[in-house]
C-alpha cells in the first residue's frame, strides 16, 4: 500500500511539476497585476469602443421583453460566430452561453442579462427604441454589449486563460427570473463562481462599487383581486364598496413594515391596486415572477474584486457600498454557487444628468462600455489563474508533509 501511494504521488508531483501555472512560465505577479489596465487599454481602443457602442444602439433600438429576447439572441450568437467562440443555444428560452479557454476546468461564470422593459421611451435621440412601449430602461443592452466585449478581450488573450471561461447571456431579468431557468438547464454544473454586474447612475465613470454580503433586497409579487356590491351612492348600505376595502388593505400592508417588521431590517412595500369586486384572491405567480432572494456577496470574491478593480482604477475609485434595496434575479446563481455582484460608475458630472434606471428618460453613458468589459474579462482571467496557483499551494504542501 505504502509503495503504491510513493508511486503516485510521483506521478502527481511530476504533472503539477510539468505544468506551469500559465502558457507563459514567467507569468509574475506583476504581469498578473498590470493584466487589467492591459484589458482596458484594448477595451477602449476605438475600434473597440465603437463596436460596443454599435452593438449596445443596436438592441437599444430592438427592445425585447423577458423570454422574447430572441433578435438580442441571434444577435449575440452572430457576434460570437465572429469571434470564432463556441456556444450553446438554446439556453432557458434565449439564452446562449459561449466558452472561452481550454474547454476544461476549472471553469468561471460572466453573466449579462438581455431583457428590456414595458416602457415607452421618452428620450429623444437617433436610437431610440422602434418598438412602441418597449425601451432598454435598465441598461441591459450596455450588458451585453460589455460582456460581448469582454468576450472579444479573452479571445484576443486566450493563451493566458488557465481554464475555461463561461459566458453567460441570460434572458428575463426583470421579474422573469430567468437566471433560475438557465440553473435548470444545468448549463453552470461545473462552473466554480460568477461574476455579474449592473451599471450604477449614481456612481461616477471610472469607479465602481459593492461590497462584501448582501448587496441587493429580496422581493416578490402577487395580485389581490377584491370584489364588491355596486349600488347608488345615497344608500351604501345596500352596496359593498371595493374601493373602500381596497383603501384599508393598501393602508394596512403599510402597517407590516410600520408596526410589525423589525425597524432594523429593511423592507418595503410597492402596490398597484386592482379592483373589482368585494371578494378576495390572491395569486403570488409562482410561475411567471418566482420570488428573488437577497443577493449575496461571497466574501472571498470581494477580495479578489478589491484586487483586480484597484489594480484597474486604483483602490480610491473601488468604493463600498450600502445596500440596496432593488432586486435581482443574480441571486439565484448565488444560491448554489459562489458569486459576486458590482456596480460600474457610469455618471459624468460634465454630462448632463442621469436618470435613474426604470425611468423612461433613462439614457446609458457608453464611456461605461470599456470598464465593464474589461472588469468582466479581468475578473474571470485572473480568478483563474488564482485558482490554478491554490492549487499549486496546496499540491506543494502535500509534497512538503513527505
Ligand atoms: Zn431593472
Ligand atoms: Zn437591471
Amino acid at each position: 500500500m505504502g509503495f503504491v501511494r510513493w508511486i503516485c504521488t510521483v506521478i502527481i508531483f511530476h504533472f503539477f511539476a510539468a505544468t506551469p501555472i500559465s502558457s507563459d512560465p514567467s507569468f509574475s505577479s506583476n504581469e498578473l497585476s498590470s493584466l487589467p489596465t492591459k484589458f482596458l487599454n484594448f477595451a477602449k481602443k476605438p475600434e473597440v469602443f465603437d463596436w460596443m457602442v454599435a452593438i449596445r444602439r443596436k438592441i437599444h433600438e430592438n427592445p425585447e421583453l423577458g423570454y422574447e429576447e430572441f433578435q438580442t439572441s441571434e444577435l449575440i450568437r452572430a457576434e460570437l460566430d465572429k469571434l470564432d467562440i463556441s456556444y450553446k443555444y438554446p439556453v432557458a428560452v434565449t439564452g446562449v452561453i459561449g466558452y472561452i479557454g481550454t474547454g476544461r476546468p476549472p471553469f468561471v461564470a460572466l453573466r449579462a442579462d438581455m431583457d428590456a422593459l414595458a416602457m415607452q421611451e421618452m428620450v429623444e435621440w437617433e436610437h431610440k427604441s422602434k418598438v412602441p412601449g418597449k425601451m432598454h430602461a435598465c441598461g441591459h443592452d450596455a450588458h451585453v454589449s460589455m460582456l460581448l466585449g469582454a468576450a472579444k478581450i479573452l479571445k484576443e488573450h486566450e493563451k493566458e486563460i488557465q481554464g475555461t471561461v463561461v459566458l453567460v447571456f441570460q434572458p428575463a431579468e426583470e421579474g422573469g427570473g430567468g437566471a433560475k431557468k438557465i440553473l435548470a438547464s444545468k448549463a453552470l454544473e461545473n462552473v466554480s463562481a460568477i461574476f455579474g454586474l449592473h451599471g450604477g447612475t449614481n456612481i461616477p465613470i471610472g469607479e465602481v462599487a459593492s461590497r462584501s454580503g448582501p448587496i441587493l433586497a429580496g422581493s416578490g409579487f402577487f395580485e389581490a383581486v377584491i370584489s364588491g356590491k355596486g349600488g347608488h351612492a345615497a344608500i351604501p348600505q345596500h352596496s359593498i364598496d371595493p374601493i373602500l376595502a381596497a383603501s384599508n388593505v393598501i393602508v394596512s400592508l403599510q402597517h407590516l413594515v410600520s408596526r410589525e417588521a423589525d425597524p432594523l431590517d429593511s423592507q418595503v412595500i410597492t402596490g398597484q391596486a386592482a379592483v373589482q369586486r368585494c371578494n378576495a384572491t390572491v395569486n403570488f405567480f409562482d410561475d411567471e415572477k418566482p420570488f428573488f432572494p437577497v443577493t449575496i456577496n461571497n466574501a472571498n470574491l470581494h477580495e479578489h474584486f478589491q484586487r483586480v478593480a484597484g489594480d484597474m482604477l486604483g483602490i480610491k475609485k473601488v468604493k463600498e457600498m450600502q445596500p440596496l434595496m432593488g432586486a435581482e434575479d443574480f441571486s439565484f446563481y448565488q444560491e448554489v454557487l459562489p458569486g459576486y455582484f458590482f456596480f460600474v460608475g457610469m455618471k459624468n458630472d460634465s454630462l448632463e444628468r442621469v436618470e435613474p434606471s426604470h425611468s423612461p428618460y433613462f439614457k446609458v453613458n457608453e464611456d461605461v462600455l470599456p470598464y465593464g468589459a474589461a472588469l468582466h474579462a479581468s475578473l474571470a482571467t485572473s480568478y483563474l489563474l488564482k485558482i490554478q496557483q491554490d492549487v499549486e499551494v496546496v499540491e506543494g504542501k502535500y509534497h512538503d508533509e513527505l
